[in-house]
C-alpha cells in the first residue's frame, strides 16, 4: 500500500512538474537542403562536438523518416516540413508548374505584386545556374501561393502581431516557405552578394540588415579557395577527387582547392553557394538576426528557420559520395555547431526546441554507381524517339496539333482546350499519352491525373505519393516516374552530376531529429513521415495544427511535455 501511494504521488508530482514546464523560448528549425538520411552519419567519426554529434547524442532521432510525396524537390519538401500538409493541400507541387491562367511556367514563390527591396538584386539569368529560378516571370517574391498555414503561422496566430517569426536561407524558397505567411524572410541574392527581402515583408530594410550587408562579408572570400577542412589523407574519398563525371564549372573546377576567383567574377557569388561559404554566411546572418531581433529573450516563443543550401549545390555538381560532399558535410557540421553554440549562449539550448530535417535526399552519380556495378543512367528526353507515339496518338484521336503543350518534369501538360474542343474524354487521352510515355526508355510509370483523382489506380505507396502530390489546379495531366537511379541531368546546357525529385527511397529518406528543450535522447526505428514534423511542434506548444496538416504528432517527442 505504501509503495502504491509513493508510486501514485510520484506520478502526480512528475505530471505537475512537466505541466509547469514553460514553453520553449525559441523554436529553431534547421533544414539542410539535400541531406539524405544516411549522409548525416556517414562521416560522423570525423565530426566535432556541438553540431551534428550533439543532435544525435542528445536528440530524439528518427532513423526512418521519409517524405510521402512523389516530386521530391526543394519547395515541395520545405513547404511540407513547414505545413505538415502534403503538396496536394499546400499547393507547392513542384519548384515550377504550368499556370493555366498565365499560359506559362511559373516559379513557386514568384509574385509580381511584391518586388524585392534592392535594385539589381533579382535573378540574373546569365549567372543563375538554378534552372527553376530561370522559370520565374518576375523578381517579386512572396509566400502567397502556399495554400495552407505553416507551423510558424500558427505560432503567430496564437501570439498576435508581436510574434517574432523569421526564415533565412541562401535560397528564396528555402526562407519564404518556412517563415510562412506571417513571418519575415531573408535570402541571398547572387547578383548583389547581399541578403535581401521583398515588399511583402518590409517597406524598407531593418537597420541591422543594412548594417550586415554593409560589412560585405561575402566579398572577403574573393581570391581565396574552398580548401579541405582537414588533411586530405584523412578523407575517405581523399584520392577520388578528379572524377570524369563531376561537373567542372569554368574557374571553379572539380578538384580541391576550388578557387572563388575575383569579387567581380561573373560566378563569384555562385561559387560561394556551391561551397561551405554559403552555409557560413547564412549562419552569420542568422546570428545577427537573433541578436538584433532579440529572439528567445522572453517567455513568448519565437521561431527561426535556417535552411542551409550548400549541401544541395555541392551534391548536384559533384554527387553525394564525392570528396566535395564529404568535406561539405564536415563543414556543415561546423556551421551547425557555430549556430547551436551561439543559440546556447544567447537563449540556452534547454529553452530552445531544435528540429532538423531535409527537404529531400539525392541520387548517387551514375558514374559512381557504375564503379560499383549498380545500374544507373542519365536520361535525355531530347534523345527519345517520340514520333511513332505522336503518330499513334494523332491517328487514334484525330487531333492535328501537338497533344502535349508542356513537359516540365515530372508533369506533362496536355492541350486541354483542344481535347475538349474535339469532344474527347480527358481521362481516355491522358491514359493513351501515359501508355506511350511508359514505352520510352528509362520510364517506370506514367500516371494519368484524372484517373488517379477518381481512384482508378491501386492503393500502393508509390501511387499514393503521386496522389499526395496532386493539386487539381497546378498539377499536370500525366505524372512521369523514371526508373530508380535514372534521371535527367541536363538543364538548358547546365549538366549536373546528381539530382533528386523521384519518389524512390534515396530521394524521400531524410534525417528527422528533435533536440534541446530538455528532451531525452532516444533512437526511434519506426517509419515516420515529414508531414509529422509540424503537427509535433504544434502539439508541444499546444497550438492547433496547421490548416492542412496530414501528419500526426510524434509520440516519442510528446511524452516529454504531455505525459
Ligand atoms: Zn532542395
Amino acid at each position: 500500500m505504501k509503495r502504491m501511494l509513493v508510486l501514485v504521488f510520484g506520478m502526480v508530482f512528475a505530471t505537475a512538474a512537466l505541466a509547469a514546464e514553460p514553453p520553449p523560448r525559441l523554436v529553431l528549425q534547421i533544414t539542410v537542403d539535400q541531406l539524405r538520411g544516411d549522409l548525416m552519419t556517414r562521416y560522423l567519426d570525423r565530426m566535432g562536438e556541438g553540431g551534428i554529434r550533439y543532435l544525435l547524442d542528445n536528440g530524439i532521432v528518427y532513423l526512418d523518416a521519409h517524405h510521402a510525396h512523389a516530386n521530391t524537390e526543394t519547395i515541395v519538401g520545405h513547404a511540407t516540413l513547414a505545413t505538415g500538409a502534403h503538396p496536394a493541400a499546400h499547393g507547392m507541387i513542384g519548384n515550377v508548374w504550368f499556370d493555366h491562367d498565365l499560359g506559362r511556367l511559373v516559379y513557386n514563390v514568384e509574385d509580381g505584386d511584391f518586388p524585392i527591396l534592392s535594385a539589381d538584386a533579382g535573378v540574373d539569368k546569365d549567372q543563375e545556374i538554378d534552372p527553376t529560378q530561370r522559370a520565374a516571370g518576375t523578381d517579386g517574391r512572396s509566400p502567397r501561393a502556399i495554400l495552407t498555414s505553416t507551423f510558424s503561422d500558427e505560432l503567430a496566430i496564437s501570439q498576435g502581431p508581436d510574434a517574432k517569426v523569421f526564415g533565412v536561407s541562401v535560397k528564396d524558397r528555402g526562407a519564404i516557405s518556412m517563415a510562412g505567411h506571417a513571418g519575415k524572410a531573408f535570402w541571398f541574392s547572387k547578383a548583389a552578394g547581399e541578403f535581401i527581402t521583398s515588399s511583402y515583408y518590409y517597406d524598407e530594410y531593418p537597420d541591422w540588415v543594412t548594417a550586415w550587408n554593409a560589412r560585405k562579408l561575402p566579398f572577403a572570400y574573393a581570391d581565396t579557395n574552398w580548401e579541405l577542412l582537414h588533411d586530405r589523407a584523412s578523407y575517405r574519398n581523399g584520392d577520388r577527387d578528379d572524377l570524369a563525371y563531376e561537373t567542372s564549372l569554368p574557374g571553379f573546377g572539380n578538384v580541391f582547392p576550388h578557387p572563388y576567383g575575383a569579387a567581380d567574377g561573373k560566378y563569384f557569388t555562385t561559387f560561394l553557394t556551391i561551397s561551405p561559404a554559403g552555409d557560413a554566411l547564412t549562419v552569420d546572418f542568422a546570428k545577427a538576426l537573433i541578436d538584433a531581433e532579440g529572439l528567445g529573450q522572453d517567455d513568448v516563443t519565437d521561431y527561426l528557420s535556417v535552411s542551409l543550401s550548400s549541401t544541395d549545390y555541392v551534391g548536384h555538381l559533384f554527387g553525394p559520395s564525392s570528396l566535395e560532399t564529404e568535406d561539405q558535410l564536415l563543414q556543415l557540421d561546423r556551421a551547425i555547431a557555430d549556430l547551436l553554440g551561439f543559440v546556447d549562449d544567447r537563449v540556452g539550448l534547454d529553452r530552445t526546441l531544435i528540429v532538423l530535417s531535409a527537404d529531400h535526399g539525392a541520387a548517387e552519380a551514375p558514374g559512381y554507381m557504375e564503379e560499383l556495378g549498380i545500374p544507373a543512367r542519365y536520361l535525355n528526353p531530347d534523345d527519345w524517339d517520340k514520333e511513332p507515339g505522336i503518330a499513334r496518338l494523332q491517328a487514334e484521336f484525330g487531333i492535328g496539333g501537338p497533344l502535349i503543350s508542356e513537359y516540365f518534369h515530372p508533369y506533362i501538360y496536355l492541350d486541354n482546350e483542344a481535347i475538349a474542343a474535339a469532344g474527347l474524354d480527358q481521362e481516355t487521352v491522358e491514359r493513351a499519352v501515359a501508355g506511350e510515355i511508359v514505352r520510352l526508355p528509362g520510364v517506370a510509370l506514367a500516371i494519368s491525373s484524372t484517373a488517379l483523382a477518381r481512384g482508378a489506380y491501386p492503393d500502393m505507396p508509390i501511387i499514393r505519393s503521386v496522389l499526395n502530390n496532386y493539386s487539381p489546379s497546378r498539377s499536370g495531366d500525366v505524372f512521369v516516374v523514371f526508373e530508380p537511379h535514372s534521371f535527367i541531368n541536363d538543364f538548358d546546357g547546365l549538366t549536373v552530376t546528381s539530382h533528386h525529385g523521384s519518389p524512390w527511397a534515396y530521394d524521400t529518406y531524410v534525417p528527422l531529429i528533435f533536440a534541446g528543450y530538455g528532451l531525452e535522447p532516444r533512437r526511434v526505428a519506426r517509419r515516420v513521415e515529414t508531414v509529422d514534423l509540424a503537427p509535433t511542434l504544434s502539439a508541444i506548444l499546444e497550438l492547433k495544427p496547421p490548416s492542412g496538416a496530414a501528419g500526426v504528432p510524434l509520440k516519442e517527442v510528446l511524452t516529454h511535455s504531455n505525459p
